[in-house]
């Protein structure tokens, strides 16, 4: 069985993203472990460890998974803020570690006002570092993939594999692949041939075996857009028969999978993430 899940509030404590995800009978759970707009971040007791994990136990959600700061730039050409990243990405994984999450999402980063080579190598030596200073022994730091917005790296399989190859399983680093983000970034995920294509160009490239978890997204705007904005499962470029091909490969499918959709209610004042869990499960069967 799919396990599904998605990105949940920490508002009250850790805690209380389990809490939210057992409500809506989801399997799994994203959350941050502090503010993504802010470096600081204060520590975690361990009275909100053992909260944390009592939790998961009673609800019998799995797969907790934290998506990092959106403030942390690993290609960044400036040393000042390349340092700064280094360091919040270190608390980043350590505080995944500390929880027992299965892992740490991040966007690899932009490489603003260099090129594209010189952050692709910004980034690996940043995750060198990085993997230096942490021992993780239970999560792993992935890399998502980007739609390619700006100058954000990590949107093509050929990138993925080129930071893979000289970071990869031995320092626990993989991937998390957001649909709304490949397809954006020119994969077509709403065609038989597209995503069959992207499948093939995975596998040989050796990132469809680093995936070890997923980002459900429906995408606003169109295949190659290199635009990131989110729309609801089905309502999107993506569209229905899109996400029945993701839920049902047998690669992604063993993965858990997270909604990263606008929270809310819908015209019939039913929770998005009800409508969207719903839609999954549905063409999961
Ligand atoms: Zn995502
Ligand atoms: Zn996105």
């Amino acid at each position: 069985m799919v396990k599904l899940g998605a990105h949940m509030s920490i508002a009250g404590g850790y805690y209380k993203a389990i809490d939210a995800a057992a409500e809506l009978e989801m399997d799994v759970v994203q959350l941050f472990t502090k503010n993504n707009n802010q470096w600081a971040a204060k520590t975690i007791s361990d009275p909100e460890v053992a909260l944390f994990s009592d939790r998961l136990r009673d609800t019998g959600v799995t797969n907790p998974l934290s998506h990092a700061s959106y403030l942390i730039n690993l290609a960044s050409p400036k040393d000042e803020l390349w340092n700064k990243s280094i360091d919040g990405m270190s608390v980043e994984w350590q505080r995944a570690e500390q929880l027992g999450l299965d892992g740490v999402v991040m966007h690899p980063g932009a490489f603003v006002e260099s090129t594209p080579e010189q952050g692709m190598q910004r980034i690996v030596d940043a995750i060198v570092e990085i993997s230096r200073r942490v021992e993780a022994k239970k999560s792993w730091l992935l890399l998502e993939n980007t739609a390619g917005q700006g100058s954000c790296l990590g949107w093509s399989m050929e990138q993925l594999a080129w930071l893979l190859e000289r970071t990869g399983e031995s320092m626990r680093v993989g991937v998390c692949l957001d649909t709304c983000h490949a397809h954006a970034a020119g994969y077509d995920f709403s065609t038989e041939s597209g995503f069959k294509a992207w499948e093939r160009e995975a596998k040989k490239l050796g990132v469809l075996g680093a995936i070890r978890a997923l980002h459900l997204n429906d995408s606003k705007k169109g295949c190659g857009s290199r635009v990131d904005r989110h729309e609801h499962i089905g309502l999107g470029t993506i569209g229905l028969e899109g996400f029945e091909r993701v839920l049902k490969n047998t690669v992604l499918k063993q993965w858990p999978m997270y909604l990263e959709t606008d929270k809310g209610l819908n015209d019939d004042e039913e929770e998005w993430d009800a409508v969207n869990m719903r839609v999954l499960r549905g063409l999961a069967s």
